[in-house]
């Protein structure tokens, strides 16, 4: 490299050249700023749905994060202080509506980094009839809330977030602005085509009284006219004795061939509901992540799972 600003430079041209080199020192101090802004866009999310809009959208351009371990479910999951540090310096923030991940309501969070990617379809979400508390995992008893969360399981809500988190990230690099555009652009496709999927299968199911493990399937049900009620039980427990009697009572009212589960159910569940004539599915919320799969992968597993069923029939 040539070396400028030397001893050896004199007269008009060394004094040129020195202000060329003044300004040469200048520049990287001038320059703090914007780099600190071209780097990766640092994002924390709230669920699986979420990083992975945020992870295919944003590319080599984006960090996405999902900080909840992946045994817990995140809709009921607590940060811990480091994770927090996290949300608190994330250049964006991806929330989700319903009250999804009520911690983030209460945390000392910066209010113009949170992006609310359900704002625009508030007036369809889905009021619940009588708040449900109780134990999910380790954490504290927790409520289901007054309003449904579950909203990508309708997959044109999702596919509006979808486009909800590209915005965001146009705003924040208004110079990626296309290739932002594009990567959504091609996700809300693949979201559109499982909606169409799903739509399709949920009309075979049009006569079906359907039995849901737990109260998360609230927007998979309305948008694709999965009729039936859901239970309150886990994959991974015995429901107990009480349970049991009345699911056996719903049975001989109005009788349901399939119960849609959130992961497989004990072999044990699994007997005695064959006995009730009720086939489990499996179908997964997707709210955290599942090693092996992306997400896309897992819903149309699940899509997979529930044509299947009907198909066989
Ligand atoms: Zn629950």
């Amino acid at each position: 490299m040539r070396r400028i600003g030397g001893h050896s430079l004199s007269g008009a041209m060394g004094a040129l050249l020195l202000a060329a080199s003044a300004c040469t020192e200048a520049t990287p101090v001038a320059r703090v700023e914007p780099r600190a802004k071209t780097g990766p866009l640092v994002v924390y999310t709230v669920n699986e749905p979420l990083r992975y809009f945020a992870a295919r959208i944003g590319g080599p351009h984006v960090e996405a994060l999902l900080p909840a371990p992946d045994d817990v479910d995140p809709a009921f999951w607590l940060p811990e202080p480091e994770d927090l540090v996290g949300y608190q310096g994330a250049d964006l923030i991806l929330r989700s509506g319903g009250g999804y991940a009520r911690w983030i309501g209460f945390a000392s969070l910066p209010r113009s980094t949170q992006v609310d990617t359900s704002a625009g379809y508030r007036d369809r979400l889905i009021a619940l009839r009588g708040s449900v508390t109780h134990s999910h995992g380790p954490q504290a008893a927790q409520s289901h809330g007054d309003t449904a969360f579950t909203t990508w399981l309708d997959l044109e809500l999702a596919a509006q977030q979808a486009r909800a988190v590209g915005e965001a990230f146009a705003d924040a690099r208004p110079l990626l602005r296309s290739d932002f555009e594009i990567a959504s652009a091609k996700l809300v496709s693949d979201l559109e085509r499982l909606d169409e999927r799903l739509l399709e299968i949920g009309a075979a199911y049009e006569d079906e009284s359907l039995l849901f493990s737990h109260p998360v399937y609230q927007y998979l049900q309305q948008r694709y006219g999965l009729g039936g009620d859901s239970l309150h039980w886990e994959p991974d427990q015995d429901p107990g004795p009480d349970e049991w009697g009345r699911l056996a009572e719903r049975q001989a009212r109005s009788p349901a061939r399939w119960m849609l589960w959130e992961a497989e159910p004990l072999p044990e569940t699994q007997r005695r509901l064959g006995e009730l004539g009720i086939t489990p599915i499996v179908f997964s919320p997707g709210g955290n992540a599942v090693e092996g799969v992306d997400w896309l992968a897992l819903m149309n597993a699940n899509a997979d799972r529930l044509e299947a069923a009907i198909r066989r029939d």
